[in-house]
Formats: C-alpha cells, sequence, structure tokens
C-alpha cells in the first residue's frame, strides 16, 4: 500500500487543466493503484483525481459504495447530462469545508479503463454527482466554486 500526499486548496496545482494520458504505462498503474490507497484510507473519501496527489493527467476514481464498487476512468469525457440535483459536497483537498452543488442527476460518462479498454457507464444520484465533481478536478475546478448560494460552510469542530 501508498499513500500520496494531498493537494490542498490554495495550491496552483489544482486549478491547472489536467493532459490526457497518452499511454497507460506501470506508472499510471501504480498511480490508480496509489490513488486508492489514499481514497480508502481512513473512509476520507468517495472519489479522488489526479491532480489531488500532485499529477496533472486526465486520471480518477470512484467508489460511492454501490455495486459499481471502485470505478477507474482514463481520458474521461461525459457524453450526456441531464436533471439537477442539489446536495451538499466535500473534498479532500478542501478539508474543513462543504457547500450545495448543483449537479446533473443523470450523467453518461466513456473513459478507457486499465486495460485502455473503452467503457460506458450510466449514473444517477450520487454516482452522477461524484463523476462530475471528479470531472472538474481535470479542469483545475473546485466544488466551492459551484456554490448554490455562494455561501461555504466550515464543518470543522470549534
Ligand atoms: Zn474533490
Amino acid at each position: 500500500m501508498a499513500l500520496r500526499n494531498l493537494v490542498l486548496e490554495g495550491d496552483p496545482l489544482l486549478r491547472k487543466k489536467s493532459r490526457p494520458v497518452d499511454e497507460i504505462n506501470p506508472r499510471i498503474i501504480k498511480l490508480l493503484d496509489d490513488m486508492a490507497d489514499t481514497m480508502y484510507y481512513d473512509n476520507r473519501g468517495v472519489g479522488i483525481a489526479a491532480p489531488q496527489v500532485g499529477v496533472l493527467r486526465r486520471v480518477f476514481i470512484v467508489d460511492v459504495g454501490d455495486d459499481n464498487g471502485l470505478i477507474e476512468f482514463i481520458n474521461p469525457e461525459i457524453v450526456e447530462k441531464s436533471g439537477s440535483q442539489v446536495g451538499n459536497e466535500g473534498c479532500l483537498s478542501v478539508p474543513g469545508k462543504t457547500c450545495e452543488v448543483d449537479r446533473p442527476d443523470h450523467v453518461i460518462a466513456k473513459a478507457l479503463n486499465r486495460n485502455g479498454e473503452e467503457f460506458t457507464i450510466e449514473a444517477t444520484g450520487l454516482l452522477a454527482r461524484c463523476i462530475c465533481h471528479e470531472y472538474d478536478h481535470l479542469d483545475g475546478i473546485l466544488f466551492i466554486d459551484r456554490s448554490v448560494d455562494g455561501k461555504i460552510y466550515n464543518t470543522e469542530e470549534e
């Protein structure tokens, strides 16, 4: 198991646009494995994107605890989105903060898996929210940019 250091809000890396993966080599496989270790450690998150561990590549993973389990996305595209859901979000890179974000309620995304095979996934509810949140990271966008009412709440106890 290998944990990677999390890049936190304020670091300019989180605001950069990530580049596509041109070759799924052992470094990318190791990145995926380490991202999963980092996400599952302490049950901290339901998704993590490569820029959050300092790698500006278009890769993210999600696991919202449903039957899909862990899903790895390489060079993802959101090909369809519809509907709307407003809900609370947080982020491993923005500790102690939360806000309400409006996301599509239904998305169809396609990506490559770690074997280089293209797959398509249809997602609703939390999974759709999570895919959109992680996808945003690849374009340097954070959930706090999308607060529906402009408010950011502190979750840390006084
Ligand atoms: Zn995040």
